[in-house]
């Protein structure tokens, strides 16, 4: 017998029950449901169950397997109807044998309880007046909603119409009532009232509920940068009704972010990211209080930024920012939700802010170089990539937000190109020194500059190094200033050609690589080691 079943026919109670028989078993109950001749106040003639059995049979056997585990019982079972019923009409049918009573009631409430809240089935009831509904009122009796009844010719959804819904125009359905699958359309909504934010599609998952809502609710979220992890971050987070939402970005948007920061338009070229964001977001979800931070999350603003907020989403297409981030999330002791991507693979790990929890650098001690990564400018992406790792960032925060479990001391790594997962282990290393960074980094004088020619640099004192590699130093030669050429893995391998009081400026493509560069001899005692910003994509001529 299986332990979760429909069944198209009338059930045979004496043999489910003999089905639970065991000689260790001294005590059995079992529940019956029957169709009754009204509900909320309308005569009820017959009625009709459907189930979308597939999904539905997975749930059933989980819940009473969860009874099973739960009570110590020794066998339990549920069948439901499904198809049309009439009036007295067994619909669902639990059984649970045990070793002693308590525990078999126990299973039974158990597993009938969890079935009308999980399990996707649907009633449709028959009326006196002739009219009929689909309803699942087990959902509106939880979660205290209100019925609004819509007219099914007007806005009838496509499912409806597959689940066989009669076309009569007076007919009045429950338009919330098909809550898993059903979605009207939006001209569904009524057109005089203004629409409110409605979280009932989560609400009604037993792990969040009200007292979930209320936690989001609560919750102040930091999300540095508004990109391609960024974008999927603040809109689910927004749309999750989380109560306050930062953004730290310092960026304008440029059209080539359009393909994977789904939230802006291309009319938004040149304007700030964080207040197209903003404006968005609060179209998307007016509860939300988002507080914008237009500057670039650095070692003298990351204290002060961290200290508004519970939980930090770094969201930066580098890792100086990652790292420093994570630095900033330890000193507060505030958890941290870590993605990267690179091309068509990337990571995502979840720092708790317990005692043992692993940070970023007990996994990469010596701090990962942005050059010998490479981000979305220089290293191209596809759109959806950082769209999915931003989402699994969304999923993760919303856990730690309601305390649901998730990722804990491992690192994911996904290659969407094969849609190959693999779990590292990320263990909390006791010489992982998780204090002075940041104390050292606000010491350091500004690491990058900006020119928009070359040659002023020149006049001011600087050698220029291009670190780029061959191949890009062909294509596109530097022709307004004298330069010096050391791709940066020569750098990176020897200091060797350089001076230690000559006053350096690195150049890359876009500026990511040469501030990897120029940290990395600061690190060995090149104090006038000064990036490009923005690298020779800021310059006017080359
Ligand atoms: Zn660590």
């Amino acid at each position: 017998m299986k332990a979760f079943s429909f069944s198209h026919s009338a059930l045979d109670t004496n043999a489910l029950r003999v089905a639970l028989e065991d000689p260790t078993a001294g005590g059995y109950a079992s529940f019956e449901g029957w169709v009754r001749n009204h509900n909320e106040g309308h005569a009820v003639t017959r009625l009709e169950y459907e189930a979308f059995e597939a999904l539905a049979n997975k749930e059933g056997e989980r819940i009473v397997a969860e009874a099973i585990e739960k009570f110590g019982v020794v066998k339990a079972a549920c069948v439901h109807r499904v198809g049309s019923l009439a009036i007295g009409d067994l619909a669902v049918w639990v059984g649970a044998s045990s070793r002693h009573r308590a525990e078999a009631f126990a299973a039974c409430r158990y597993i009938i309880d969890e079935v009308k809240h999980r399990v996707p089935i649907w009633k449709k009831e028959h009326y006196v007046t002739g009219d009929s509904g689909w309803v699942n009122c087990e959902r509106c009796a939880i979660h205290g909603m209100e019925h609004e009844h819509v007219h099914s010719h007007e806005h009838e959804g496509p499912r409806l119409s597959a689940l066989g819904a009669s076309r009569n125009p007076d007919q009045h359905v429950h338009s919330h009532v098909p809550a898993r699958e059903l979605s009207f359309p939006a001209s569904a909504q009524s057109l005089e009232a203004r629409a409110r934010p409605d979280y009932s599609r989560q609400t009604a998952l037993r792990d969040v509920g009200e007292s979930g809502q209320r936690k989001l609710r609560n919750a102040r979220v930091l999300v540095i940068g508004a990109g391609g992890l960024g974008v999927p971050v603040l809109t689910y987070l927004a749309g999750a009704g989380v109560g306050t939402l930062g953004i730290v970005d310092g960026d304008t948007l440029d059209a080539s972010n359009l393909h994977r920061q789904t939230l802006y338009s291309l009319g938004d070229v040149g304007k700030p990211k964080v207040s197209l964001a903003a404006a968005r977001l609060r179209a998307l979800n007016p509860e939300v209080n988002v507080r914008t931070h237009q500057e670039r999350f650095s070692a003298s603003n990351a204290a002060l930024l961290l200290a508004d907020y519970d939980l930090v989403v770094e969201c930066s297409d580098n890792f100086a920012t990652k790292f420093l981030a994570n630095d900033a999330a330890l000193a507060a002791r505030k958890p941290a939700v870590f993605a990267s991507v690179y091309q068509y693979e990337g990571q995502l790990q979840v720092y708790r802010a317990n005692a043992d929890s692993a940070c970023l650098r007990c996994l990469w001690p010596e701090a990962t170089r942005d050059g010998l990564v490479g981000n979305c400018a220089e290293a191209g992406v596809l759109g959806p990539v950082p769209g999915v790792f931003g989402s699994l960032q969304a999923l993760e925060t919303l856990k730690l937000l309601l305390g649901l479990p998730g990722l804990t001391n491992e690192i994911v790594l996904i290659d969407l190109l094969t849609l190959e997962q693999r779990k590292l282990r990320a263990v909390r290393r006791a010489e992982c020194n998780h204090e002075p960074v940041i104390a050292q980094a606000q010491v350091q004088p500004s690491l990058e500059v900006s020119f928009i020619d070359l040659s002023p640099a020149v006049s001011e004192g600087y050698t220029v190094i291009d670190i780029r590699e061959d191949q890009e130093v062909r294509d596109l030669p530097i022709a307004r200033a004298p330069s010096t050429h050391i791709p940066l893995a020569s750098l990176l391998a020897s200091t060797e050609p350089l001076q230690r009081n000559e006053r350096y400026l690195l150049v890359c493509a876009r500026g990511s690589r040469s501030r990897a560069a120029a940290e990395h001899l600061r690190e060995r005692g090149f104090t006038q080691a000064y990036s490009l910003k923005d690298g020779l994509a800021g310059l006017i001529g080359k």
